[in-house]
């Protein structure tokens, strides 16, 4: 079994990468059980040390890894570049927590009680093909960190920077076992991460159906799971906003990554007494949106990652869904897509399941109160911007909203220092930030008798 990696902005194909089966998956989790026995009893600081050797691989190799995400999944080469630096960035972050899992002293009576942070053994990380290796580091860096193992199964479509990144830990002079990448499909390699009971903890990202049907799977052995999935995020604007700076963001908010992200902000709600005002404002800077080859510096926006998710961005646009306007895109082979505009009823499909493509629905809010009911109208709640002058409201709606990763006047939602993760049918857990390490391990309180 194998996949043909099509590159996305020209329909080419780029290479042929062979899938492992069930045999090979089980043989690799049992070389990362090996491994992770000796990885736990290495001293804090070589951990450390070790991980620092693999952020400078990642740093030297970041050309080449930048132009394998561009070919195989049609992101501009200025943000894969940014993806290699963020994967570069995570590890060099986390390389400072094996020698900051500290524990508690806790009085007791008898004696002394203290805590250990132990790590759970092998991690398997199951990654989607919208960010390949910047949500695959998430998982792994605190991971590794924290004294585990880690098998990682790539998205089937977006396989070649996550290789990459393991022949790099063995560069870096990682121990052989400790972090392989193991290609296959989700129905093979990763279900078998959740059953075979070697594997401690599946930290999984993608979409919801498959999510619920990993936490239900994990349930039969208590396995430990994160959940990061999907999402239908509202960026807010209210009448006492910036609308210039609004306006011009808005964009970026939903078509970057051509709206492959978790975190776009697919519905736009605006207050219904500027929303001529803000849609004009609005038209042109998506009419200003550059989409195209993905090899040029100046490119905003690339293909949608295969045909195949071309047609189901499509399925979503039925005649009945009102188009208000579009952008460009280029012609010919590639599944290009331009950005579009739709205006259609809160309730419709189009307003409330997760297209994962450069669309947006706008919808009219009335009051503060009618936008904080809107947002919160969804099975997700991820993310999500805020648009006002008014810094009580800034602080209400932000309260208000259901969701894991808010920004007023802004539309930033990941940064590596600070938690990620989802509320409601969104995910469970949270990645990234200071205690992500934490994660990865089991408390355990030890009594020591003073008798
Ligand atoms: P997906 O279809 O759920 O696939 C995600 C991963 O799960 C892939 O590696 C897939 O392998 C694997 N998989 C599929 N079936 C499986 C099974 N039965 N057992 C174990 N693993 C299985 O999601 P996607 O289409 O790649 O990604 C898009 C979704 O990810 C969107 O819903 C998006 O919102 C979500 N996402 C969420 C976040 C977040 O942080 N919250 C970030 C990025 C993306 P194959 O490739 O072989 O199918
Ligand atoms: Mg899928």
């Amino acid at each position: 079994m194998s996949y043909t990696v099509i590159n996305p902005a020209t329909g080419e194909a780029v290479t042929e990468v062979a899938h492992l089966d069930e045999h090979d998956t089980d043989a690799a989790i049992a070389r990362a059980v090996t491994a992770q026995e000796a990885w736990a009893n290495v001293a804090p600081v070589d951990r450390a040390r070790a991980l620092r050797r693999f952020a400078d691989a990642v740093d030297s190799d970041t050309e080449r890894l930048a132009q394998l995400e561009t070919q195989n999944s049609g992101h501009p080469i200025t943000q894969s570049r940014w993806e290699a630096g963020h994967v570069r960035d995570v590890l060099e972050y986390y390389s400072a927590s094996p020698e900051r899992l500290i524990g508690q002293q806790i009085p007791v009576a008898g004696g002394m009680n203290v805590t250990f942070h132990e790590p759970l053994g092998v991690v398997g990380i199951i990654t989607p093909w919208n960010f390949p290796m910047t949500i695959a580091s998430w998982g792994f860096a605190p991971a590794l960190a924290a004294g585990n193992a880690v098998v990682l199964k790539p998205a089937e479509w977006t396989p070649l920077t996550s290789i990459r990144l393991g022949e790099l830990a063995l560069e870096a002079g990682l121990p052989h076992g400790l972090f392989q990448v193991l290609p296959g499909r989700g129905s093979v390699v990763g279900e078998r991460f959740v059953t075979n009971p070697s594997v401690r903890k599946i930290v999984f990202t993608g979409s919801t159906g498959v999510g619920k049907r990993i936490m239900s799977g994990c349930a039969e052995q208590v396995k430990r799971v994160t959940l990061e999935l999907g999402g239908k995020s509202a960026n807010i604007v209210f009448a006492d906003a910036d609308l210039e700076q609004a306006a011009a963001t808005a964009p970026y908010s939903v078509f970057d990554n051509a709206g492959q992200d978790c975190c776009a902000r697919s519905r736009l709600l605006v207050e219904r007494s500027v929303y001529d005002k803000f849609m004009e404002r609005f038209e042109t800077a998506v009419q200003g949106v550059k989409v195209g080859d993905p090899l040029l510096d100046d490119t905003e926006v690339g293909p949608l990652v295969t045909q195949a998710h071309k047609e189901s961005v499509q399925s979503y646009l039925t005649d009945d869904v009102p188009v208000a306007f579009t952008g460009s895109a280029p012609e010919g082979p590639g599944s290009w897509f331009a950005p579009t505009v739709v205006t259609p009823e809160r309730d419709s499909r189009i307003a409330t399941e997760e297209v994962f493509g450069p669309v947006v629905a706008v919808l009219p809010f009335e009051d503060e109160e009618d936008a904080i009911r809107l947002a919160n109208s969804s099975d997700f709640g991820l993310s999500g911007s805020i648009w006002t002058r008014d810094l009580g409201r800034g602080i209400r709606v932000a309260r208000g909203v259901e969701g894991g990763n808010l920004s007023v006047n802004s539309h930033s939602s990941v940064r590596y220092s600070t938690p990620f993760g989802g509320f409601k049918q969104s995910g469970l857990g949270r990645e990234l930030g200071p205690d992500a390490a934490e994660h990865f391990t089991e408390t355990k309180n030890v009594f020591f008798s003073a008798e």
